[in-house]
């Protein structure tokens, strides 16, 4: 297994509306309007960590008419096509990253805040080998923080 298998190299997230259409086609997710206009909406931003419950209320600001469930549904499919990466910070908190490439992230838990560590602040230093018949997908840190008191 190479370091590219385990998700270990950067690489660069599809901005551009061709490259996300042809993300979306490769997975047989047609750019329908509304698929679009969340596509606008994720992606405007930069990089961003967003629930669907974010991302409901950012559409719904926006006029784009749009229910909780086809939110919940275009998130998982934008996952599937690799245009977001999905991170499970508790069993009730599911994060949406619009940046997929490999990085790790501190959570501060009083302001439910996910930010990325950057890259150059090594982590994972030894990849623990798997137990027999599996193999490492991928290694996800979540690094909890709070405030220290003084
Ligand atoms: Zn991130």
């Amino acid at each position: 297994m190479t370091r590219a298998d385990l998700g270990l190299t950067a690489t660069q997230a599809p901005r551009a509306p061709v490259e996300v259409q042809k993300r979306l086609s490769r997975v047989g997710l047609r750019p329908t309007r509304q698929r679009m206009a969340l596509v606008e909406i994720l992606f405007a931003k930069g990089d961003r960590h967003v629930t669907a419950e974010m991302l409901y209320e950012e559409a719904t600001r926006a006029q784009i008419r749009v229910s909780l469930a086809t939110v919940y549904n275009t998130l998982h499919q934008f996952t599937n096509a690799g245009l977001l990466r999905q991170i499970a910070v508790d069993s009730s908190k599911t994060y949406f990253d619009t940046n997929p490439s490999f990085h790790h992230h501190f959570f501060i838990e009083d302001k439910n805040a996910l930010i990325d560590i950057p890259p150059t602040n090594a982590l994972v230093g030894a990849v623990p080998a798997p137990p027999e018949d599996y193999e490492i997908i991928r290694i996800d840190v979540i690094v909890r923080l709070r405030k220290m008191r003084r």
